[in-house]
């Protein structure tokens, strides 16, 4: 039994209908899972599904969460007294023990558990890279059976657990992310496969939205800031819809956390759309040759969540939020900040949110006594190799230009010699 109802964001109408991503009730708006229960609980067990505000049923499978502490290296270095950290990686020493180094490990998690509890067998995922190693392992770990696609200039974030590897893997010879999102709905169509919906899909977004669950059972309260780097949008949606649940619960404070979204210049739309006012992305803004020049490919979405009826825009405006765009040089170097001053090593997305918090606390948009919520989105690879060996994975190269009809067969022989 299903523990929420499916509530279009626009019109606040509930819809009964099942799977991935129902029909669209009202066009261009988002459905947003109500909860029966509405007053957050947490269960005594170690795995994320001791929080009651995920769409799952009985999830056979354990799946740890984020770490989040109170920050005193970091804190330290930028002057502020309630700096707490949400590190989504490998870290054992902080009790960190995500081993694909992504928070896009709750997402799959999560998704792959609500599509078992809709009977939904099995599902096509385009990914970035960080995605994949995500949905490979809980592939391997759930027994829900994936198909993964990607774009090959994210090929070297590619790495998977050798128990991942046989997890079909596709890769898209040219083209961007947001081609490879294209040619993951074509398989889906010629295969009769679901697609896992992106933003679309409510199980992704409460997947990515737990990191705010955890942190507010640490902290006993909303945080009033949160800070994020952003490619979909779709975390920062999410715990945008998490904190609406905290605040209907009346227990855990008043106010929305303002969100404060970074993206890696020069590749920022939203950021660039914010900064002029408009809910409109800018064509010149999504431009692919800007994606070649940022070190950040898992954030490089030209399909965000941003226009759309509930999406980052509302977001923004409702939280009184603020974005920012970060230069490379400095992604690399609050990613060396974050190393030296909290001791673990962390992704290029995570130091583009690093860097948003030095700009922020240099333009005083934050308080030192301020409640800040920063996400550390992926970390601990280094560490994680210490410990483990990773592997490189073996993809099956194919052409955006390939016709519904040969994409079909390939599928078929790559799904066959699996
Ligand atoms: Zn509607």
């Amino acid at each position: 039994m299903r523990n929420y109802k499916l509530k279009c964001k626009k019109c606040g109408a509930v819809v009964e209908e099942s799977g991935i991503t129902p029909h669209e009730h009202c066009t261009d708006s988002l459905y947003v899972a109500d909860y029966n229960d509405h007053q957050f609980a947490v269960k005594d067990i170690s795995s994320i599904w001791k929080f009651n505000w995920l769409p799952v049923g009985s999830p056979e499978f354990l799946q740890p969460g984020p770490a989040v502490y109170k920050s005193e290296g970091l804190a330290g270095k930028l002057g502020l007294n309630n700096l707490y950290i949400a590190f989504n990686g490998y870290w054992p020493e902080r009790g960190a023990e995500i081993t694909t180094c992504t928070f896009k490990e709750f997402e799959a998690a999560v998704v792959l558990e609500n599509a078992r509890t809709n009977d939904i067998n099995g599902m096509v995922v385009a990914s970035a890279g960080n995605t994949a190693r995500a949905f490979a392992h809980l592939s391997t770990v759930s027994s829900i059976p994936v198909i993964i696609v990607v774009p090959r200039m994210c090929l070297f974030e590619m790495w998977y657990l050798e128990a991942s590897l046989k997890i079909p893997t596709i890769v898209l010879a040219e083209g961007d992310y947001s081609n490879a999102i294209d040619l993951a709905k074509r398989i889906a169509m010629v295969m009769d496969y679901p697609f896992e919906g992106g933003v679309k899909n409510i199980a992704k977004r409460d997947g990515l939205g737990l990191v705010l669950l955890e942190a507010v059972s640490k902290i006993g309260k909303l945080p009033d800031r949160y800070f994020q780097a952003v490619g979909s949008g779709t975390g920062a949606v999410a715990v945008w819809e998490m904190a609406g649940r905290f605040l209907r619960d009346g227990r855990f404070g008043w106010k929305l956390p303002s969100l404060h979204l970074a993206q890696n210049l020069p590749f920022a739309p939203m950021t660039k759309a914010w900064n002029n006012g408009s809910r409109r992305l800018a064509k010149e803004d999504l431009d692919p040759d800007l994606i070649a020049q940022i070190t950040t490919r898992v954030i490089s979405n030209r399909y965000p969540a941003y226009s759309v009826q509930g999406g980052v825009y509302d977001a923004l405006l409702a939280t009184k939020g603020k974005m920012y765009g970060i230069e490379n040089d400095d992604v690399f170097a609050a990613m060396e900040l974050f190393e030296k001053s909290e001791g673990i090593d962390i992704v290029p997305a995570a130091g583009v949110a690093v860097a948003a918090l030095e700009d922020a606390v240099k333009n005083n948009h934050v308080d030192k006594n301020d409640t800040i919520l920063l996400n550390i989105t992926g970390g601990g690879e280094n560490r994680l190799r210490k410990d483990m060996k990773t592997h490189r994975v073996k993809p099956a190269f194919i052409s955006k230009d390939i016709s519904d009809d040969d994409l079909k067969e390939f599928m078929c022989n790559l799904l066959k010699t699996d």
